[in-house]
């Protein structure tokens, strides 16, 4: 029997309901399995922690869950506090010293779920985006001066190595191989960042080399955007920017049918550190404590995490039942357009957990 030891992470605003009902579905699904079992350390870490110590994470956090197989991480963010410091001092403390290089999201349509894209059917839109999640334009590199001075100046410099951009682009590569379509388009903004971007497009020249059954093309971000919007099915695999993606993938997401059924994972695929799953969404303080939070994007990230930890058959059998419940739109959260609780749909996924497969 395999034993996994899994971080969560709630975080804030609706970080706690989503992550409790993810974790009672796993929970469900180790026993329905029966092959392996989850253990769940909790760490109040966030927000409310933040007010109390001072810091979003204990000085030694990255210690206490650098062990876990996995992390599932709800979400960071607080009206009173500063969104750089709620992200820096918590996401991209984890996501970052843990090297997460490849933050990994996929978009489908659903069963149930109306994209806002007229006439799109559910395999019109089947996409993966890589975002590059270690440099680029969040690197942190950059600095401000004179505060307070007419003088003031400030810098962020997106900062790209050759080494990041190589890993992330094969990353990239292989998604895209091993997905039915071999299909990935590489974003870019090389006509206007002359510099950083044109290296970007040589290095993906390079990688395609030694991908040669993968079919690929370039593509500016801004007219990524029209495409994504007007030919959604020539799409599969997405490779961007740190920045780019960031953007693509709120896109994707609101396509897709809401912010509410979006995982992701930031993955460290070399596995030295943990990888950390999350749903897309924010801290969404205007729902938080009304029971409404729309927890798919978080069972969606369980699905992801699971294929990480090679648990494929309880993977399948979780996304099964989650488009099983996402069909009914009696368990359609007010994101969604329905009137369905967090609870009706974490009841309802673990019932057709006993169902699917089987
Ligand atoms: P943050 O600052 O942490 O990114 P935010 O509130 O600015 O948070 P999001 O949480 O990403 O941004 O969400 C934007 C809006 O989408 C929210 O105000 C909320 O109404 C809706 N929303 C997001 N996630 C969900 C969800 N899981 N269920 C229902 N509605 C959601």
């Amino acid at each position: 029997m395999k034993r996994y030891r899994i971080a969560a992470i709630p975080g804030d605003g609706i970080g706690g309901e989503v992550i409790s009902a993810g974790v009672e579905v796993l929970t469900a699904l180790a026993k329905r399995q029966g092959n392996f079992t989850l253990a769940f350390d909790h760490f109040d870490w966030g927000g409310a922690y933040y007010k109390k110590h001072g810091r979003m994470m204990p000085a030694n956090g990255r210690d206490l869950i650098k062990s876990h197989d996995a992390i599932l991480f709800g979400s960071a963010g607080h009206p009173d506090i500063p969104d750089h410091i709620t992200l820096w001092g918590l996401r991209l403390a984890i996501c970052q010293p843990f090297d997460q290089y490849a933050n990994v999201r996929p978009t489908r349509v659903l069963p149930g779920i109306t994209s806002p894209l007229r006439h799109v059917k559910n395999r019109e839109l089947d996409w993966v985006i890589v975002r590059e999640n270690s440099e680029g334009e969040y690197a942190g590199v950059g600095g401000r001066v004179h505060q307070g001075s007419p003088l003031e100046a400030a810098t962020d410099v997106a900062m790209f190595t050759r080494a990041g951009v190589e890993r992330i682009m094969r990353f990239a590569f292989k998604l895209a191989r091993s997905r039915p379509r071999k299909l990935l388009t590489v974003v870019t903004k090389s006509n206007a960042q002359r510099h950083a971007m044109v290296m970007w497009d040589e290095i993906a020249v390079e990688i395609a080399g030694e991908f040669p059954d993968v079919t690929w093309d370039k593509m500016l971000v801004d007219a990524m955007t029209m495409r994504m919007v007007m030919k959604p099915q020539t799409i599969d695999t997405v490779v961007a920017t740190n920045l780019h993606a960031d953007i693509l993938s709120d896109l994707a997401a609101a396509l897709a049918g809401s912010l509410g059924i979006a995982p992701t994972a930031n993955l460290n695929p070399e596995r030295t550190f943990p990888s950390m799953f999350e749903p897309i969404h924010g801290s969404a303080f205007d729902i938080m404590g009304r029971g409404i939070a729309n927890p798919i994007g978080t069972f969606w990230s369980a699905v992801m995490l699971l294929e990480h930890l090679g648990e494929q058959p309880a993977a399948d059998r979780l996304m099964q039942a989650i488009e099983r419940v996402t069909a009914d739109a009696r368990f359609h959260t007010p994101d969604l357009g329905g009137r369905a609780r967090t609870i009706d749909v974490t009841a309802a996924v673990i019932d057709a957990l006993h169902g699917a497969n089987s």
